[in-house]
C-alpha cells in the first residue's frame, strides 16, 4: 500500500521552508499556505523563493502530487453578494496561479457559506459557477474542495454537497475532494467502528465517488458526533478515537493521496506520523 502521510507545516521565513519542515518530522506529504491565510493581499512570489522551494522539494524527495496547498480562510466562493463573491474569486484565481508558479497541482479550499442570506441550493450554485470560472481562467491545478463540520452557515457538511460540485464541474479531471475526519465526524458521519466506517465510506463512494478523493485531513475531534463544531484534537485523544485511523490506513481506496495532520499539538506530529505508518499491515 502506498500511503503518503504528513502535516500542515509552517512557512515562516518563506514557502521554501515547507519541504524542510515536513522532512524534519518524517512526512511523505505536506500541506502549506502559499500566502498569509488571514489577509486578502499578498506580495507575489519571487523568482528566488520559487526556485528555492522547487530545489527543496527535490532535495527532500517530495512529489507535487503529495503536496496539498490550502487557500485563504477569507475566500467565500458562494458569497450571496456578487461583488464580494467576485473579490473571493479573484483571490482564489491568484491562489491557483501561486500553486502553478510553485509547480504544485492541487489546491484545497472550503466550499463557502450562505451567511443565512440565500438558500443552500443557491449558494451551492454560486460555488459551482465560481469553480467553473476559475477552471476557465487557469490551465492546471485540481480544485480540491473540503468537507466541513457544518459550523455556522458553511456548506459541504453533506456528501451530497460535494457530489453536486463534482457533477456540475465543466472539467471533471480538475476537481476533487478532501475529506477531513474531524469534519466528517462532526457533520454526523460515524467512523468509530469498522462497520460505521464502512457505512460512511460506502455512502461517500455512492454520493461523491472515490475517484474524486484527492486528499485527506487526519484529525481527531474535541466534540461529539454530529456536534457541527470544527475542533481538532490529537489522534486518539478525542471523540473519534484511534481505531478510525487504523481503518483508514488499511483502506486501499485511500492510496497515493496526501494525508495531512492538522492536529492541535505540532510537537508530536513526528510521533503521530510514525504511529499512522505502523497501522499499515
Ligand atoms: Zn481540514
Ligand atoms: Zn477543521
Amino acid at each position: 500500500m502506498a500511503k503518503y502521510i504528513g502535516a500542515h507545516v509552517s512557512t515562516a521565513g518563506g514557502v521554501l521552508n515547507a519541504p524542510l519542515n515536513a522532512k524534519k518530522i518524517g512526512a511523505k506529504a505536506f500541506a502549506l499556505f502559499t500566502k498569509n491565510q488571514r489577509q486578502w493581499n499578498a506580495k507575489p512570489l519571487e523568482a528566488d523563493g520559487i526556485k528555492a522551494f522547487k530545489d527543496n522539494m527535490v532535495e527532500c524527495g517530495f512529489e507535487s502530487k503529495h503536496v496539498l496547498p490550502h487557500d485563504s480562510y477569507l475566500i467565500n466562493l458562494g458569497h450571496p453578494d456578487s461583488e464580494k463573491r467576485q473579490k473571493s474569486l479573484d483571490a482564489f484565481i491568484d491562489e491557483i496561479h501561486r500553486c502553478e508558479q510553485l509547480g504544485l497541482h492541487l489546491l484545497n479550499f472550503h466550499p463557502g457559506s450562505h451567511l443565512r442570506e440565500i438558500s443552500e441550493q443557491e449558494c451551492l450554485k454560486n460555488i459551482s459557477d465560481s469553480m467553473n470560472t476559475a477552471l476557465e481562467a487557469t490551465s492546471s491545478v485540481v480544485l480540491v474542495v473540503e468537507n466541513t463540520a457544518g459550523q455556522g452557515s458553511n456548506l459541504g457538511y453533506k456528501f451530497e454537497h460535494l457530489g453536486f460540485l463534482m457533477e456540475n464541474s465543466i472539467d471533471k479531471s480538475r476537481v476533487g475532494v478532501c475529506l477531513d475526519t474531524c469534519h466528517t465526524f462532526a457533520a454526523g458521519y460515524d467512523l468509530r467502528t469498522q462497520q460505521a466506517y464502512n457505512q460512511t465510506m460506502n455512502e461517500f463512494d455512492k454520493l461523491v465517488g472515490f475517484k474524486y478523493l484527492r486528499g485527506m485531513h487526519l484529525n481527531d475531534s474535541k466534540t461529539e458526533l454530529s456536534s457541527k463544531k470544527d475542533r481538532h484534537h490529537s489522534l486518539g485523544e478525542g471523540y473519534i478515537g484511534i481505531d478510525a485511523f487504523k481503518f483508514i490506513m488499511q483502506d486501499e481506496r485511500i492510496d497515493e493521496i496526501p494525508m495531512v495532520l492538522e492536529t492541535v499539538n505540532s510537537d508530536i506530529w513526528d510521533e503521530e506520523i510514525e504511529r499512522l505508518y505502523s497501522f499499515i499491515t
